[in-house]
């Protein structure tokens, strides 16, 4: 994507495009909302409070946090207050995360959170993320693969350590499919 991205407002206020981190030869790719603050200031995803839960449970799980490819359905920090990015901030984004897709070929695409997992499946979704979450979708757009929406790691620190055997195990089932 264009080091210069002037698709949509965010371009004047973020300090960089979180465009995302991985090799292109990632089994699995995770697909967060957009970067926070500290994520804006290092032009790294997932490298906060969130990232380092998402970074501690991939590890839990028994997994190398170097078997994904991480990026978000927003490149930029939508700012102060970390709000959701809007509708059409993530229209723009859409065709960078398509482009993301189709070059990681992912076996399975981990979506963090409603937000992400909307961006990718919108009207497939008919529920909350508290509902589908561990669920699988396959999809062929830009390339086949599987879409299986995981609880976002904000919303696991909000809520304890309640959540995150769920989300361990989610990643632990749905990884170990593909093993079986
Ligand atoms: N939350 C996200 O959804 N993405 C990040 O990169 C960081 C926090």
């Amino acid at each position: 994507m264009s080091k210069d991205c002037k698709k949509c407002h965010l371009s004047r206020t973020r300090t960089n495009i979180v465009v995302g981190e991985g090799e292109f030869t990632a089994k699995y790719m995770i697909v967060g909302e957009a970067p926070g603050k500290v994520e804006d200031a290092q032009g790294r995803p997932f490298v906060g409070a969130a990232g380092q839960r998402l970074r501690e449970l991939i590890k839990q799980a028994g997994f190398d946090i170097n078997d994904f490819y991480i990026t978000n359905a927003c490149k930029c920090w939508p700012g102060e207050g970390n709000r959701t990015p809007t509708k059409s901030e993530i229209e723009a984004c859409f065709p960078y995360l398509l482009h993301q897709i189709r070059q990681v070929n992912p076996e399975v695409i981990f979506t963090l959170g409603n937000v992400s997992t909307i961006a990718l499946l919108n009207s497939r979704v008919t529920a909350g993320i508290t509902k589908i979450h561990g669920r699988r979708y396959n999809i062929s757009l830009p390339v086949k693969s599987v879409v299986v929406p995981l609880f976002h790691p904000s919303y696991l620190i909000r809520n304890g350590m309640a959540l995150d055997e769920i989300f361990v195990n989610d990643l632990k089932y749905n990884i170990g499919c593909l093993e079986r």
